[in-house]
């Protein structure tokens, strides 16, 4: 029986992966030059404690941004270890599933894969069935992330639309519009009000 349970989880996991609108880095070979996506498996994922979610609203219509409230990482190798730390707390601590966000940034120029594309997070409660989170690793309360990081963000919101996996006319916010929270940090903030997709809501 057990080993049934694991098959249909293991075989469960193949499907979700398998698939390119949800979840892995699937699409990974055709990213746009300059983008890099180290996928769970570069960072060293840990195995999620139950199958990934499907968005209930797929492709997603709301981009939130937050950022870690942590230092910043500024190579590869310390922006992974963060990154672990993240999943780690998320899972251990807050008792998630998996670590929260869909994608993460380093101020190395490189983005994370956390959950993914097309599958719910745990990171902004009321709009995690419909939102994509991205979460700029760092502390942007009074500066902002570096140009590779922003520059990062942007490809990967502009190939999320080319590829449809977030809608065309999506809403971009600051985790701080969705509850009572300073995240991602005043600067951050700022700057991603001047992004075209911004709105106040
Ligand atoms: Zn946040």
């Amino acid at each position: 029986m057990f080993k049934l349970v694991v098959i249909i989880f293991l075989s469960g996991l193949l499907t979700l992966y398998a698939n390119p609108l949800i979840g892995g880095c699937s699409k990974c070979n055709t990213e746009p030059q300059g983008l890099k996506i180290i996928s769970r498996k570069e960072w060293g994922a840990r195995v999620p404690k139950a199958p990934p979610q499907i968005l209930p609203v797929n492709p997603p219509t709301f981009v939130v941004i937050h950022h870690s409230y942590t230092d910043e990482c500024t190579t590869q190798a310390l922006c992974e270890a963060k990154v672990k730390s993240f999943q780690n707390y998320h899972m251990d601590h807050n008792g998630w599933d998996d670590i929260g966000y869909n994608f993460l940034v380093g101020d190395d120029g490189n983005i994370y894969e956390g959950r993914g594309w097309g599958i719910r997070g745990a990171h902004s409660p009321k709009y995690n069935a419909k939102s994509l989170g991205i979460c700029f690793i760092g502390d942007f309360t009074s500066k902002v992330p570096s140009t590779q990081a922003i520059n990062a963000v942007k490809q990967l919101l502009n190939y999320g639309e080319m590829i449809g996996n977030i809608t065309s006319d999506y809403t971009l916010l600051g985790h701080r519009q969705t509850k009572a929270t300073d995240c991602p940090g005043d600067e951050l903030y700022k700057l991603i009000k001047t992004w075209s997709h911004w709105k106040d809501i």
